[in-house]
């Protein structure tokens, strides 16, 4: 039994209307769900990515407006890679430098990954990935050509590498297929997010906050695969949560050995289980269990204008 390869990354950040600035304006994905931190509800949960979400392209924020500034380093994703149709490199090198975006081009196993960071400090890439499949959502000139379709990957930094590549492999099912001086690279069957790096040197425990992954996910095709992974990881010695329903879809989460935070969800129910498609990410939704505070939230929450970002799906 093996992964098909990254669920979702999530990570935080500083003002939440910084945030979708970016994430729908700038890099144009969809503001696909505008909901709470299930266990902070005073707290956004924020999720862009393609036309629907679809596992393997969910990009989501915890919004911590008045937090310090976390450190890269051990025990965090320190780089989530995203991918993009052959061809589009240049296009999103001319669109982020004219928007202010320093960017930098980084050759690796004979790919060209132009590297950047967002407004809190998150370290972004972007590779060209042929196989996968394209995004049909299109907002200001970014199209089908040319969109971010999803993950192409993250690079983990671990305080354990090499206990880190026996999770990957023995629990997630990873095969371990390339490495340079620096790194070596996993990869799993599916078609969107389907590469981890490891880098090969132990660092040492980053911190986290603003500007830092706070976990990333894996997906479990169902609640079979599901129970099968939780099973696996009880096995190798680690510490595991009971199954969580996120409303969007089921989790589990442990910290590996290399002090990153994983957790395995599952592809259903996706994020129009709330909502429909047309209308996603335009109004705030709550999970059942906090349905109750939404009049209270009216004053904790500040609005999040996401209209201003809205395209349309091809
Ligand atoms: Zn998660």
């Amino acid at each position: 039994m093996k992964t098909q390869g990254i669920h979702h990354i999530t990570a935080i950040v500083g003002n939440p209307q910084e945030n979708v600035a970016f994430y729908a304006g700038v890099l144009a994905l969809r503001f696909i769900k505008q909901t709470v931190n299930f266990d902070d509800p005073e707290t956004y949960h924020l999720y862009f990515g393609n036309e629907s979400g679809a596992p393997g392209t969910a990009m989501t924020f915890f919004p911590w407006p008045n937090a310090y500034r976390g450190t890269i380093g051990g025990g965090q994703v320190g780089v989530t890679r995203f991918a993009v149709p052959r061809g589009a490199l240049s296009f999103w090198r001319e669109r982020l430098t004219s928007e202010g975006v320093v960017c930098k081009d980084k050759t690796r196993f004979n790919e060209t990954v132009l590297a950047f960071s967002d407004p809190h400090g998150l370290r972004l890439e972007l590779v060209e990935h042929e196989e996968s499949p394209v995004s049909r959502y299109a907002y200001d000139g970014v199209d089908s050509t040319v969109a971010i379709k999803g993950f192409a990957g993250a690079t983990l930094y671990s305080t354990a590498p090499e206990k880190t590549h026996r999770t990957l492999t023995d629990v997630l099912g990873f095969e371990r297929v390339v490495e340079d001086d620096e790194r070596i690279r996993y990869r799993a069957s599916g078609p969107l997010g389907n590469t981890v790096d490891v880098i090969k040197k132990a660092a040492s425990r980053g911190t986290m906050g603003v500007g830092t992954v706070h976990h990333i996910a894996y997906r479990a095709a169902d609640d079979d695969a599901h129970a099968a992974f939780r099973s696996r990881v009880q096995e190798s010695g680690l510490r595991v949560t009971p199954f969580i329903d996120r409303l969007y879809f089921r989790s589990i989460y442990f910290r590996e050995y290399g002090d990153v935070l994983f957790e395995i969800a599952t592809d259903d129910p996706g994020f129009t289980v709330d909502e429909p498609l047309e209308a996603l990410g335009e109004t705030l939704r709550l999970p059942p269990q906090h349905e109750h505070l939404r009049e209270g939230l009216k004053g904790k929450l500040k609005p999040i204008d996401g209209k201003r970002f809205k395209g349309k799906i091809q």
